[in-house]
């Protein structure tokens, strides 16, 4: 088998990416979705959005989420923000890193966002600067094509990426936001940018896990999921499903890749999602479980 890290961090956004798009959870059920992320070992979980109440009212909220979690679980919390008002209102709440959205699409982001490229860049190093040294990411969306121009060439991606680093992101994810990519699209743009980035897949078009398989193999160590495979983009039709949490720990798993996550306590969670949501994932490995669980006898 072609070499594969011995560890790969990952970074839980379904609390985030997975509920937006939903009709609103309350508070308290939120705050129970994260703990049991945290319970199952993710490290990192991109917990909470500041951003308007109005126009995504499933993340109205956020400071009652962030006070209600756990600060000794082992687990960073990070917020979502769209601008600097967000970034203050996540610092006030003691958000403990920063995660900050730019487009590759010029016109994803004009029509999406409301501002172009230059603008969100310029929103970055502000929010950088207000950051004071706690970690930023910054989320390269449409980084494996757009609705609106189709593929976008992975140097035009990685300048992008460039700039946010300039701007004073602490690290980088590129984001299949529209569920374009393929492991050889993986590999283009893994030639351009280095492979210590983070990446974001979705399961649009079934290949969410593929890719992530193909990442693996090309030494990225670091994605971010979904539990139960909740989310996707709410502003590209058909775009629903991130990359399942489940399904990438339980290939890791198998794989022998240390992710440090219980895939039981993580099933668990899928479960709490589901009846949180109210409708069934779109995860097969919290539908089927494990393939090392026989059947009763
Ligand atoms: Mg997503």
């Amino acid at each position: 088998m072609t070499s594969l890290p011995s560890c790969v961090r990952i970074r839980e956004v379904g609390p985030r990416d997975g509920l937006q798009g939903e009709s609103p959870v309350a508070v308290p059920d939120r705050v129970r979705l994260v703990s049991a992320l945290a319970a199952a070992g993710l490290g990192e979980i991109e917990a909470v959005a500041f951003v308007s109440p109005r126009a995504v009212p499933a993340m109205a909220g956020a400071a009652e989420v962030l006070a209600g979690l756990d600060r000794d679980s082992g687990a960073v919390y990070v917020a979502l923000v769209p601008n600097v008002r967000g970034a203050e209102l996540a610092l006030e709440a003691g958000a403990e890193a920063l995660n900050v959205t730019i487009s590759a699409s010029r016109e994803y982001s004009h029509r999406n966002v409301g501002q172009s490229i230059e603008e969100s860049l310029a929103g970055l190093r502000s929010i950088c600067a207000l950051a004071a040294g706690r970690p930023v990411d910054a989320t390269v969306s449409c980084a494996f094509g757009s609705p609106y121009e189709g593929d976008i060439e992975a140097g035009v991606v990685a300048t992008v990426g460039a700039r946010a680093s300039e701007a004073g992101a602490t690290s980088l994810t590129f984001a299949d936001t529209t569920g374009m990519a393929t492991p050889r699209r993986v590999e283009e743009l893994v030639a351009s940018v280095g492979s210590e980035i983070r990446l974001h897949f979705h399961e649009t078009r079934g290949t969410g896990l593929v890719n992530a398989y193909a990442a693996l193999q090309l030494g990225v160590t670091a994605f971010d999921t979904s539990i139960g495979g909740l989310g996707g983009s709410p502003f590209v039709a058909g775009a629903g499903g991130n990359l399942a949490t489940e399904g990438l720990v339980h290939l890791l798993d198998d794989l022998g890749v240390t992710s440090g996550v219980s895939l039981e306590r993580l099933l668990e969670a899928a479960a709490l999602a589901q009846s949180l949501v109210k409708r069934v994932l779109p995860s097969p490995v919290a539908a089927a479980g494990p393939r090392s669980r026989l059947a009763p006898a």
